[in-house]
């Protein structure tokens, strides 16, 4: 069957610590695609979702994909450049099946704290509850409620260091053509705890904390009604309320057990956060150490 999807993409991580403000000239150094240029891409996130979207004989709409490296929050004028001209794609290319999003999660505009839940936001207003919004989300996201509310599912990398970008864009785009063929009925649930750390301990691979709580909440996928778990180690640089870690879990049609499973791996996530602090030297002991 052939169903019409919208795709498109915002995407940097903001430092409100330091950075000069993202521009309009960051993106287009970096990333900056508009309508059918959007097709021509075959890598990260959006590549493994077209890839999907390609082999399911999809009817793409693509709207704009932009993304930059970090810096400072993005300029309030160049947020209103992007997100007028997706919306306004958007509105073009309706009625649509789905809206896929590739997000970071962590970015911020001058004068907007929550970019991503105010797309997404956005986003909804135009499409209606009807229309089924999925996201993906890097690790480091910053998970608001405003997002968990105004998007279908979240889906989030799996790896860091990040290696995951393409399979990602995959799986958010499979997530939601099980939806639109009725395969599942997904409910969402996140819970956090007030847990910000450094990279240092975030590895996801071999020993370590956060590598635990990965695997922890990757062993409850498929399991039981389990469609997705997404474990988070919010980027600890944005100076936002409501900061920490944590887990999003999507269930088929059961809202209770995914606040309970989202509960569960949250509490061990609290458990382990002693565990993500590094181990910190003076000068003088480093320079020895070193
Ligand atoms: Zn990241």
């Amino acid at each position: 069957m052939s169903h019409r999807i919208a795709i498109g993409s915002i995407f940097t991580e903001c430092n409100h610590f330091r950075g000069n403000p993202l521009t309009l000239e960051d993106f287009s150094r970096n990333e900056l695609r508009r309508g059918t240029e959007v097709l021509e891409q075959s890598s990260g996130t959006v590549g493994g979702m077209l890839h999907v979207l390609a082999d399911q004989g999809c009817d793409v709409s693509p709207l704009l994909v932009a993304s930059t490296c970090p810096g400072g929050p993005v300029s309030s004028g160049c947020y209103r450049q992007l997100k007028t001209e997706l919306l306004e794609r958007l509105r073009t290319a309706l009625p649509v099946a789905g809206v896929l999003l590739s997000l970071h999660g962590a970015a911020t505009v001058e004068d907007v704290d929550d970019l991503e839940g105010d797309l997404l936001e956005a986003v909804r207003g135009i499409v209606g509850e009807a229309v089924l919004v999925v996201a993906t989300l890097d690790l480091h996201a910053h998970v608001t409620d405003c997002m968990v509310h105004n998007a279908d599912a979240l889906v989030a990398w799996e790896t860091y260091p990040h290696r995951d970008a393409f399979t990602t864009g995959e799986r958010g785009a499979r997530l939601l053509l099980d939806m639109l063929e009725g395969r599942c009925r997904p409910t969402m649930a996140m819970a956090k705890v007030p847990v910000m750390v450094t990279a240092i301990h975030g590895g996801t691979e071999g020993e370590g904390p956060f590598a635990d709580c990965m695997r922890m909440a990757k062993r409850e996928e498929g399991k039981s009604g389990v469609l997705s778990t997404s474990m988070f180690l919010v980027h600890p640089y944005v100076d936002l309320p409501e900061m920490g870690g944590g887990c999003v879990v999507i269930t088929d049609n059961d809202l209770e057990a995914a606040v309970t499973l989202a509960s569960s791996i949250a509490e061990y996530y609290w458990q382990r956060r002693m565990d993500l602090e590094p181990v910190l030297h003076t000068p003088e002991s480093a320079i020895r150490l070193g």
